[in-house]
């Protein structure tokens, strides 16, 4: 457990993805902003009795937006504690089980570990139609977090939205950028500080992806906690987010470069053709074999069995004939 800021609590799961305990500034009350993959319930409740007291429960669980490491243990939580889901309305396809995300995209360039094992996670989608609520649009301001506004970022997520408290410029980044390299699985799991781009084989609008990280960097933040990586404090933080904002460029290639997918209230509404994969090909073909193979031992198997049936008794404790009728031994 790491002390972002003031009643900031960030709790990793699994050194790989961060929930956040925020006290709302009413004495005992709190909210928790995203719920990490699914089964980290007994982690965040466990960490919950420990920061606050035994049995104590949020206002609400605000997701900073739908994806699997954010959302995947909402549904258990919110069943537990009997709290609302807050996000944004543009989350809320992905949510309620009405759309799954662009596919992610594992040709992107630069996309190093995190874009090979992107090729084999399930499409995402949540069914939490009765827990969440739409974030209210034109409010700025999140429910009980008086002293924070939430800011629109997407590009990573439809409706991702970070949380920033002006008073001691404390930023919640969720996946608009992350504080380690997040393309390197093994600098996520060694929580190695880095202020990097974040999820790239997720990220289905680079352009936009761009503009949240320079909407970001002006905050000129004091401290940071994002979704994956550890936090940054002091001025490191804003030294690190304007230089990311600085030298932002969209990568060399990758599906979503030139035409990223367009989304709106109903989930995805245009995705570009998925371009050739040829470790995605491999492992076709490599499947394909297998299945062959597979298929070919069931099918000689079979035709094994059908011929013991034909003939019941073991040829062998029998005198076999030639087609000329001479005995065989
Ligand atoms: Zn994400
Ligand atoms: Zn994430």
């Amino acid at each position: 457990m790491e002390k972002v800021a003031a009643g900031v609590h960030q709790l990793s799961i699994q050194r790989f993805v961060n929930v956040y305990f925020v006290e709302t500034g009413t004495p005992g009350e709190w909210v928790l902003v995203d719920t990490g993959l699914p089964g980290s319930e007994q982690a965040i409740i466990a960490a919950a009795d420990q920061i606050f007291y035994p049995g104590s429960h949020p206002e609400a669980i605000i997701l900073t937006h739908g994806h699997m490491d954010h959302a995947g243990s909402a549904q258990a939580l919110a069943e537990h504690w009997k709290v609302p889901v807050l996000a944004h309305p543009l989350e809320l396809p992905f949510l309620t089980a009405r759309a799954v995300y662009p596919p992610a995209d594992p040709t992107v360039a630069g996309g190093g570990s995190l874009a090979f094992v992107a090729r084999f996670f399930p499409p995402q989608s949540f069914q939490l139609t009765d827990y969440v609520q739409p974030l209210p649009p034109n409010d700025v301001d999140p429910p009980f977090l008086p002293d924070w506004e939430w800011l629109h970022v997407p590009g990573h997520a439809p409706g991702q939205i970070a949380l920033f408290r002006q008073q001691d410029r404390t930023l919640l980044g969720a996946d608009a950028f992350a504080t380690c390299n997040h393309e390197s699985v093994p600098s996520v799991l060694l929580q190695l500080p880095k202020i990097s781009i974040a999820g790239a084989p997720f990220n289905y609008n680079w352009q936009q992806v761009g503009e949240s990280i320079r909407q970001l960097a002006a905050l000129e933040p004091e401290a940071i906690g994002c979704g994956h990586g550890p936090a940054i404090k002091g001025p490191q933080a804003a030294d690190g987010l304007r230089q990311l904002a600085r030298e932002f460029r969209v990568p060399a290639h990758g599906r979503y470069v030139q035409h990223p997918a367009r989304t709106d209230e109903n989930g995805v509404a245009y995705v570009p053709p998925a371009p050739h994969d040829p470790i995605r090909a491999k492992f076709a073909v490599a499947g394909a074999g297998l299945g062959a193979l597979v298929g070919a031992a069931w099918l000689m198997k079979r035709y094994q069995k059908r011929k013991q049936n034909e003939y019941p008794r073991p040829l062998a404790a029998e005198p076999k004939h030639s087609r000329t009728g001479e005995v065989m031994r």
